[in-house]
């Protein structure tokens, strides 16, 4: 799960990281009134999405009067945000952080990480911040410091001195770095968080060191211990499709292809998807209904990837241990009779009573394509997308 910039900034102000001096508004004159109540003569207003990419995108704005702001924040608000992060659909602006400006010296760029080679946290860090660390390791990749941290004992001050004198940083402010640094890794560990980034880590024409801006993503599967952070989900920010499937305990990730995928386990829907992509078609979802599935949930599974408008074939491939596949036709036969759908449905069912299942599907007299093996079924529905495109396009001609 993502979280705002303003949280994330929060929380790890908590943790003894230094951030700008801000506060939230919700609207124009709300971001207004909040920088008079601040003080000071020049403000960045920051456009809270979750992504990142805001300063060429024209979500972050220097500001010299409340005046400016008011007219700023009426272009940001209600307003989607697009940049390189979104997808071309952006991110819907609700919210601002008005900051007060700080005077910037250098930015550095700093990301915690789990590191899987290595199966620790790992802290990367660079001289080149601002910059994203994709476009860093491209073109500076010397620039890069990086630091594993031992579990059983933790950052250490040493790790964190040698990563402030790798940084450059000047010796009366190393002591700032140690903080942040072990501020930002308490926070990644006790709040079970996958990712901290502060890109920039500013230092201050004052010699302060700050957080300029802050991105945290925590681990899902740990949420259950953190209700302070579950309650910070903004659905706002979530590709719609992803929120109903978690609200319906679907594991599902939406993707931008158009063959809608409803499959159990995992590594199934991986080998579906790569079969798609082989087959010529785009997956249009990962989708996994888990094992002992009833019909009401493999129903709910297909309502959902129909509920993309993306998708223009669907594809049921069911291997059958703990689930049956009789359920799955059963679920199936349900969701197609109670909510009909316009595009090419292939189903492809093997193991625990596979028999029973073709005899429901067989029987339904819905038109289902069938298929024997994982390939078949691929083929079958890239060719059954193709051909339901092509007509579709003859239509339109004739039109
Ligand atoms: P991002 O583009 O979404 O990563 O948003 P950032 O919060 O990183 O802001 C983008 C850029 O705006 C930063 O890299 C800074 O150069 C600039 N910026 C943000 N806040 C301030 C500030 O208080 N003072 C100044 N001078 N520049 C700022
Ligand atoms: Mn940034």
């Amino acid at each position: 799960m993502d979280i705002h910039e303003y949280q994330a900034k929060e929380i790890l102000s908590n943790f003894g990281v230094a951030i700008p001096q801000g506060a939230l508004a919700y609207s124009p004159e709300q971001a207004a009134y909040r920088a008079r109540e601040m003080g000071g003569s020049r403000w960045v207003v920051k456009a809270q999405v979750h992504a990142g990419g805001r300063g060429k995108a024209g979500g972050v704005k220097l500001c010299d009067s409340d005046a400016e702001i008011q007219d700023v924040t009426e272009d940001m608000f209600g307003k989607k945000l697009v940049t390189h992060q979104t997808g071309p659909e952006g991110k819907g602006i609700y919210r601002v952080y008005v900051e007060a400006a700080v005077p910037i010296e250098r930015e550095i760029y700093l990301g915690l990480v789990l590191d899987r080679a290595s199966q620790r946290v790992m802290i990367v860090a660079s001289r080149e911040g601002g910059m994203e660390i994709e476009d860093i390791s491209a073109e500076k990749p010397d620039s890069i410091v990086r630091a594993t941290v031992e579990p059983a004992v933790g950052l250490q001050e040493f790790q964190c001195r040698e990563i402030a004198f790798a940084l450059g940083i000047a010796p009366a402010m190393v002591q700032q770095m140690v903080r942040t640094l072990r501020g930002c890794y308490r926070a990644f560990r006790e709040l079970d968080a996958t990712m901290v980034e502060v890109n920039p880590l500013v230092i201050t024409g004052d010699d302060r060191i700050l957080a300029l801006d802050a991105k945290m993503t925590f681990d899902d599967n740990a949420l259950f211990r953190h209700p302070q952070i579950s309650e910070l989900r903004d659905k706002s920010q979530e590709d719609p499709r992803e929120s109903r499937a978690a609200d319906r305990g679907l594991n599902y990730v939406g993707l931008d292809g158009h063959i809608g995928c409803i499959v159990n386990g995992a590594g199934l829907a991986m080998a579906t998807m790569d079969t798609i992509k082989l087959a010529g078609g785009e997956p249009a979802n990962f989708l996994d209904i888990g094992g002992g599935a009833t019909p009401e949930r493999v129903a709910k599974a297909i309502r959902l990837v129909m509920y993309d408008k993306k998708v223009q074939a669907l594809l049921v491939n069911i291997f059958a241990g703990i689930n049956r596949c009789d359920w799955v036709a059963e679920g199936v036969v349900q969701a197609l009779r109670e909510n009909p759908v316009d595009v090419p449905v292939v189903v492809r069912l093997a193991g625990t009573n596979v028999e029973e299942g073709q005899k429901i599907l067989a029987e339904s007299g819905l038109p289902l394509i069938r298929a024997a093996t994982l390939n078949e079924a691929a083929e079958r529905a890239v060719a059954a997308w193709k051909s339901d495109m092509n007509q579709q396009n003859s239509k339109l001609r004739a039109i």
